[in-house]
């Protein structure tokens, strides 16, 4: 067997939606809790189980180490295991504010914590592992979000509008242009200043019809007091509308909002947080690995590449992953594989075949390719979401 259909687990994070994956997808929310994320992958925390002749297998178990399924030219470039862990994500509440690191960044805070002893699984971990975590999310319902800093006028005519006395100074580094100086200032108000500084946004934000302060208004009922609700006036908040996709890099301090999209990173659960979440905060760690450079809102998506055969094809800078989309009407020919892929049924129903094995899949469905497959067909109809990585 090369093709394997793949039974994924759901993470079940208090931001999730309790409905989004069944209207979608027909996942049925049994337990009645938030279903957050469908994790596809081979990450230990949680990998998928495929299904093969004889017993179900955990993806990692099937694959780890094993040049028929990651390839050889994985293995040298990647290591032991897939490269990439993708997802289906559905959120209800706005997600931790946060940033991931750099490949050097994690491999030197992974070997510190490990170091000092702190346990893979405690609360106040930052490093799990020690991979870098870049991301793309693909929007499939309207997707809002925080991705990276506004310019610096942007941000100061947003505070200025509230006339905030103790923004005053402050203020003025963001004129000479010293955002690190002035998102430190914040992140590290203690007691008193802060909760005023809260307390006097809010105020301004409850009054607004500004779109950045009525979604700080909004972040405050969900994290009240929390310093991290300033965040729309720092950052872009962008609407991504289904078929959109964007790339976060390593150390653009992002949020998504609300709305279910696909997601894919690197292979790793490495988050530096800021706040808006009841999870570990290590605010001076996250100053270590943010980037302080700005970001227009109109450069925030990527540019979809169409390729041959009904493929189209969302670039980014890294190669731990490869995310398309295909519409299989358009896909006359062979696909040829020279990495593991992972395939999700967005909408329609396809029949993924080769010589001698096929698998149907309909939405919500998604199958394992092992990297010598050599070559597949897609038939049908839809949308498919396609996941390697680059060689
Ligand atoms: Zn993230």
């Amino acid at each position: 067997m090369t093709i394997f259909r793949l039974e994924n687990p759901i993470q079940h994070y208090d931001w999730g939606s309790q409905n989004a994956m069944n209207q979608l997808f027909g996942i049925t929310n049994e337990s009645g809790q938030p279903m957050a994320e469908l994790w596809m992958g081979a990450h230990p925390k949680a990998p998928s189980v495929a299904l093969t002749s004889g017993q179900p297998i955990a993806l990692n178990n099937l694959v780890d180490g094993q040049a028929e399924h990651l390839g050889e030219g994985s293995q040298d470039k990647f290591g032991q295991t897939l490269p990439f862990l993708f997802k289906v994500l559905a959120a209800a509440k706005p997600l931790s504010i946060q940033s991931h690191p750099n490949k050097q960044q994690a491999l030197e805070g992974f070997a510190h914590e490990n170091h000092l002893g702190v346990p893979l699984d405690a609360f106040n971990r930052n490093y799990r592992d020690d991979n870098h975590k870049p991301e793309l999310v693909y929007a499939l319902t309207p997707f809002r979000a925080m991705n990276g800093f506004r310019p610096l006028e942007e941000m100061q005519s947003l505070f200025a509008m509230a006339s905030i006395q103790s923004l005053v100074e402050p203020l003025q580094w963001l004129a000479d242009g010293n955002l690190k100086t002035f998102y430190e200032h914040l992140m590290t108000l203690q007691d008193e200043s802060r909760d005023q500084l809260v307390a006097s946004a809010m105020k301004f934000a409850e009054t607004s019809n500004h779109p950045a302060w009525q979604e700080v208004a909004r972040l405050n009922q969900f994290y009240p007091g929390d310093i991290g609700i300033l965040s729309p006036l720092l950052l872009n908040v962008i609407e991504l509308t289904p078929g959109e996709a964007m790339f976060l890099k390593a150390g653009t301090l992002h949020a998504y909002l609300e709305g279910t999209a696909l997601e894919i990173m690197a292979c790793s659960d490495n988050v530096l947080r800021g706040g808006l979440t009841s999870k570990h905060v290590d605010v001076p760690e996250l100053l270590k690995t943010i980037e302080f450079d700005t970001i227009q809102m109109s450069e925030l998506c990527l540019k979809p590449e169409a390729e041959l055969n009904g493929e189209t094809r969302f670039m980014t800078s890294v190669d731990d992953f490869l995310f398309s989309v295909v519409e299989p009407a358009k896909a006359l020919e062979a696909f040829s594989v020279n990495a593991a892929e992972i395939l999700f049924c967005v909408e329609g129903n396809q029949v993924i075949e080769t010589a001698d094995e096929s698998i149907e899949l309909s939405p919500g469905q998604s199958c394992f390719i092992s990297a010598n497959t050599g070559q597949y067909k897609v038939k049908g109809s839809g949308r498919l979401a396609r996941a390697t990585s680059i060689l």
